[in-house]
């Protein structure tokens, strides 16, 4: 899914806009799905599609969301250099949203811990 950054504009919200198409980060312990605890799946807030379930959510403290693996297929890596540090980035694999970072210092099984901003997210309940 391809849209010029207007297109974006007119459908997101400024601080949507913001994170996922300027690489943006919200203020930790700001996003209304930190603690969000329901069943169901977190959608793309640009394209909809599904990134991540319910089932692999865990409270890391570190005031973003966090799961510990994200849906087959659905995330995209990309090394970033950006503020002095070697991270991980996450983006939609469908219209490359910007969604957070990935790090290794999460829970088992997979160890990993996907930090993603709330504002990347729509939540779907089951
Ligand atoms: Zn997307």
């Amino acid at each position: 899914m391809k849209l010029t950054d207007a297109q974006w504009q007119q459908r997101l919200t400024a601080e949507q806009f913001r994170v996922t198409r300027l690489k943006g980060t919200e203020y930790p312990f700001s996003g209304t799905l930190l603690h969000n605890d329901a069943n169901g799946t977190y959608c793309c807030i640009c394209c909809h599609q599904p990134l991540f379930h319910s089932d692999t959510k865990f409270d890391s403290g570190c005031g973003w969301p966090s799961f510990f693996a994200a849906l087959q297929g659905q995330v995209r890596y990309q090394t970033d250099h950006s503020h002095g540090m070697q991270r991980t980035e996450i983006l939609c694999a469908h219209c490359d949203a910007h969604l957070g970072h990935v790090f290794d210092d999460g829970p088992a099984p997979t160890g990993q811990r996907y930090c993603v901003n709330s504002v990347a997210l729509q939540f779907d309940k089951q």
